[in-house]
């Protein structure tokens, strides 16, 4: 392909995921003329592979309080000026049937290709060009913006918005291009760390559940001030599920984390009515009816001698039900960006702007989506992060 001229584009877009696609059609409509690059072979990788392939692509309850960042009011005003409900409004707009999963999670009927198919067809109506299997080899600042030398040629643009994402997920196109960048511009880039990832084990815990991995069960995940009840589920490597992807982003190697394994009821009634009522009952038939029973089995064997409820006095049940509403849990570690949903950390959001994502440092500098300190929780909040970082870049780049 040739180079280009100069004059060929007004915004260029590294990225072509939610956010940079978003943030070009949202140029395009204004009239900019936009280049989405994308280096892997095909555009939105993530959003297909999303929501087990069905996209959980918003959260009607989405909050500030939802996202992790060392600035957590830098979200507050691209949130508030792109919704939830504008989102909505578009995949309504392209007759996508979706549906409500639980806790305001919002996911296609069919399949997150149609996701895919509207923002690029909302490209081609805003006249933007995106071009897969493009790298960017070299980015300099020139006059009136930047010169990026990229396997399609070299364009020289006003606007630069870098939307490259995290480093999840490296076999899906996942790349530290966007924070080499960021640094190459003299921004700062905060440490990074794979969140909504699974936990791993070891010790007495890795050897002792090791055997009982597809068990799942309710639990309440606590790790330093935060909370998440929903499901768990035993890995042969660890512990998974949403309470577990939830509370692994806020847990570093040697935090505390604590399972509430009978969330929903409180532990030393639930015992000392078992008590009264099977005074025969050993305790790990008495937790086999309300937790798996292979689990309670394996609590018994490990951590809480069995023995027939009568046999236990006053302090001792009070005892066995401190552990089952905070049962200390040692994680060794996490599986890592192989498997997580979310990079946190990255771009310092101080040094950027809350209401356009421009940089601060270095005019006509944009980022936006994961490669920015903004992450959030399982749910549809990182798409709505997306969808609304995209959009304010979108209305100014
Ligand atoms: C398995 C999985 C399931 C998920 N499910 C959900 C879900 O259901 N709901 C939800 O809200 N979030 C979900 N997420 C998180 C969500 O996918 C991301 O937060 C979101 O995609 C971030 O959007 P982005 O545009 O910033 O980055 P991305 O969507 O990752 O897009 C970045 C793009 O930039 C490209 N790129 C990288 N480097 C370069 C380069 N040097 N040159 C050119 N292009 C480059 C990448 O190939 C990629 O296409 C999931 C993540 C994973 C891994």
């Amino acid at each position: 392909m040739p180079a280009s001229r100069a004059t060929d584009y007004d915004v260029l877009v590294v990225g072509g995921g939610a956010a940079g696609l978003m943030c070009a059609l949202t140029a395009g409509r204004r009239g900019r003329r936009v280049l989405v690059v994308e280096h892997a072979n095909r555009i939105g990788k993530k959003i297909l592979m999303s929501g087990g392939g069905r996209c959980n692509f918003t959260n009607t309850g989405t909050l500030p309080e939802n996202f992790l960042s060392a600035n957590p009011h830098y979200c507050k005003s691209a949130l508030t000026r792109y919704t939830p409900a504008d989102f909505i409004a578009l995949v309504e707009r392209h007759g996508i049937a979706y549906h409500e999963k639980e806790l305001g999670q919002l996911f296609c009927d069919e399949s997150s290709k149609l996701i895919v198919r509207m923002l690029l067809d909302e490209c081609a109506d805003a006249g933007v060009r995106v071009e897969t299997g493009c790298s960017i080899q070299q980015a300099s600042r020139v006059d009136g913006g930047f010169s990026i030398a990229s396997t399609h040629g070299t364009f020289v643009v006003p606007s630069l918005v870098v939307a490259s994402g995290g480093l999840s997920i490296p076999s899906m196109g996942a790349s530290g291009f966007g924070y080499e960048l960021a640094r190459q511009f003299g921004h700062t880039v905060l440490p990074t760390r794979a969140g909504l990832v699974p936990l791993t084990l070891s010790g007495t815990h890795s050897e002792r559940l090791q055997d009982l991995s597809g068990v799942a069960l309710p639990v309440q995940a606590t790790c330093n001030g935060q909370r998440f009840r929903n499901f768990m589920l035993i890995t042969h490597r660890g512990l998974s599920g949403p309470s577990i992807l939830q509370i692994s982003s806020y847990w570093q190697p040697g935090d505390a984390l604590h399972l509430n394994l009978l969330p929903d009821g409180d532990a030393h009634e639930h015992l000392r009515e078992q008590q009264l009522v099977r005074p025969a009952a050993e305790l790990r038939t008495v937790l086999g009816d309300v937790l798996p029973k292979r689990f309670a089995q394996r609590l018994c064997e490990t951590w809480l001698p069995s023995r027939p409820m009568r046999q236990y006095n006053e302090p001792q049940l009070r005892a066995i039900a401190a552990i089952l509403q905070r049962w200390p849990v040692v994680a060794s570690g996490t599986e890592g960006y192989r498997t997580a949903e979310v990079t946190l950390g990255g771009v310092d959001t101080r040094e950027l702007s809350s209401s356009t994502m421009q940089s601060r440092r270095v005019p006509g500098l944009y980022f936006i989506g994961e490669v920015v300190d903004v992450t959030g929780w399982l749910g549809g909040y990182n798409f709505q992060w997306a969808w609304a970082s995209g959009h304010a870049a979108g209305e100014v780049a």
